[in-house]
């Protein structure tokens, strides 16, 4: 038996993610989501909510170790799965391709199947709005670049395409859907949508609401800090920035090759591939959210219907972008698949080791990885995952690389807030040369001083 937690429990075991869920059950004046000194979204409030124990919330906090977990939430949801797989969870059918009509594709960062189904669903009158993330329209006065906001047309669903690495909330959305009657659609990376399935079995209103879950498969959650970050290393002032894209596509270079593009108040562009950026690599895990290092759902185990990209040859070449797909409710399989018989998806069949094939990396980090971590002693409340802890079957390079990336994550935070405040880019840049270079040696390498030399020679400027 667990004591109930209160959201500064959970606040301060680093663990985390910023949902705004408990924001959205407290419904109280002044119960935010606020940024932190790190640039990540946390509860804020007064103390008798934010240190209260309380017995829903240890229910319904995604990282509390009493909520259920996504093995039992997705048996309750697809009882009659006809798949059921230790790393993509239980699921009808799983796919690879893109979305054939119009211009979703083209639009999307990937192959443009989340806001195609989005689409669908409302098409079909299936759904009245779909919550999911978009640009702020004055990122300047917001204090924000993106947030989460309901679309209720098919042209405000496509202003939301494209993918965000950037912290968001549901507060503020989970109250308009408590407020205003409808059937909406929420779109989320795993923990998200684990919130909300969780919310759904707490309340009944919500699980009237919300009748269809749209998952993003995910490796972690960036800080506010890496726009900044961009910002320094393309010589633009943060205060310039009107919009980014955090993967600006061209379909004539591989989809992989990700490249980051701002776009400044006087309408013109700044572009630079990630693999040039000093925190670019995604793997090194510069900027993670602390409570990713306790997850354990790659793929939204518990969304109706979740989407990737394709991370594997000949789809990661292929510039125009490719999903991989993987549908878990009956009535979402029906609309997907009379769109493939129409031609209007490009899809084929694919088994659970393609999809599980396409997010190797994640897949490492969150079972092997998680397992190794959960070995370390840490203070404030103990996550309960579905991987055992185990620090025996690595290998001593596989410990030293895990060991570097929460590094690389904790000390991001840390270097850059130091950096910001002393008004020093550069302090930070050298910093982060050097780790990523070690990072490098480490992950590509086996630990080659050499090539960790060279790598840190190319990072430089
Ligand atoms: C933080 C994050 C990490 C990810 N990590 C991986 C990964 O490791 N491996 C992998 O294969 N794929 C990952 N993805 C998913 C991938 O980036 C694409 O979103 C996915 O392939 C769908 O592409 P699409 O072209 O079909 O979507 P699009 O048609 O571009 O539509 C994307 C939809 O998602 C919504 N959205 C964008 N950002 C967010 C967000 N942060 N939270 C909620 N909704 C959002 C948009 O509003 C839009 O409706 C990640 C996505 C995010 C946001
Ligand atoms: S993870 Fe979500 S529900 Fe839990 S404390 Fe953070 S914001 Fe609240
Ligand atoms: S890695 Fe897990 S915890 Fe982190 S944002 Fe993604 S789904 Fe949430």
């Amino acid at each position: 038996m667990i004591k109930p937690l209160s959201p500064k429990d959970i606040v301060s075991s680093g663990l985390c993610i910023g949902c705004g869920s408990c924001v959205a059950q407290a419904n109280l004046p002044g119960t935010q989501m606020k940024f932190d000194g790190y640039g990540e979204l946390k509860p804020t409030g007064a103390s008798a909510w934010y240190q209260r124990p309380s017995e829903s919330f240890t229910r319904t906090c995604p990282f509390s170790p009493a909520a259920k977990n996504e093995d039992y939430l997705a048996t309750n949801l697809y009882p009659l799965a006809k798949h059921q797989d230790a790393a993509i969870g239980r699921f009808q059918t799983a796919y690879v391709g893109y979305v054939a009509e119009e211009e979703f594709r083209l639009q999307g960062s990937s192959g443009g199947m989340v806001t195609w189904v989005a689409n669908e669903l409302l098409r079909q009158g299936l759904i009245d709005g779909v919550a999911h993330v978009v640009a702020a329209k004055d990122p300047q006065t917001e204090g924000r670049y993106f947030h989460y906001r309901i679309s209720r047309t098919e042209a405000e669903i496509q202003e939301g395409a494209k993918s965000r690495y950037y912290p968001i909330e549901l507060a503020q959305i989970l109250q308009t859907i408590r407020e205003v009657p409808g059937r909406y659609a929420v779109i989320g990376v795993p923990c998200f949508i684990k919130a909300v399935q969780l919310l759904r079995n707490e309340d009944p209103l919500f699980m009237e609401r919300i009748p269809f879950t749209l998952g993003l498969f995910c490796g972690h959650m960036k800080s506010a800090r890496f726009i900044e970050s961009f910002a320094w290393q393309m010589n633009i002032p943060v205060k310039e920035i009107q919009q980014v894209e955090f993967r600006h596509k061209d379909p004539n270079r591989p989809a992989n090759w990700y490249n980051a593009q701002l776009t400044l108040r006087d309408g013109s562009t700044v572009n630079r591939d990630w693999w040039h950026l000093k925190d670019g690599d995604w793997g090194a895990g510069f900027y993670m959210n602390s409570a990713c290092n306790f997850c354990d759902d790659v793929v939204a185990e518990t969304a109706d219907i979740s989407f990737g990209d394709a991370w594997v040859e000949p789809y990661s070449s292929d510039g125009k972008g490719t999903n991989v797909v993987v549908v878990r409710s009956p009535v979402v399989e029906q609309l997907v698949a009379a769109a493939i018989q129409a031609g209007r998806l490009q899809l084929d069949t694919v088994d659970n080791k393609f999809v599980e094939q396409t997010q190797a990396a994640g897949f490492r980090q969150r079972r092997e990885g998680l397992a190794y971590r959960l070995t370390w002693s840490r203070q404030g409340v103990q996550p309960r995952k579905r991987v055992s802890p185990d620090s025996q079957t690595l290998t001593r390079q596989r410990k030293i690389i895990y060991r570097v990336r929460s590094f690389i994550s904790a000390g991001s935070h840390r270097v850059f807030s130091y950096a910001r405040r002393l008004q020093k880019p550069q302090l930070y840049f050298l910093w982060a040369r050097l780790v990523a270079a070690v990072y490098h040696g480490l992950a590509y390498h086996q630990g080659n001083f050499s090539e960790m030399k060279k790598r840190f020679a190319q990072l430089k400027g």
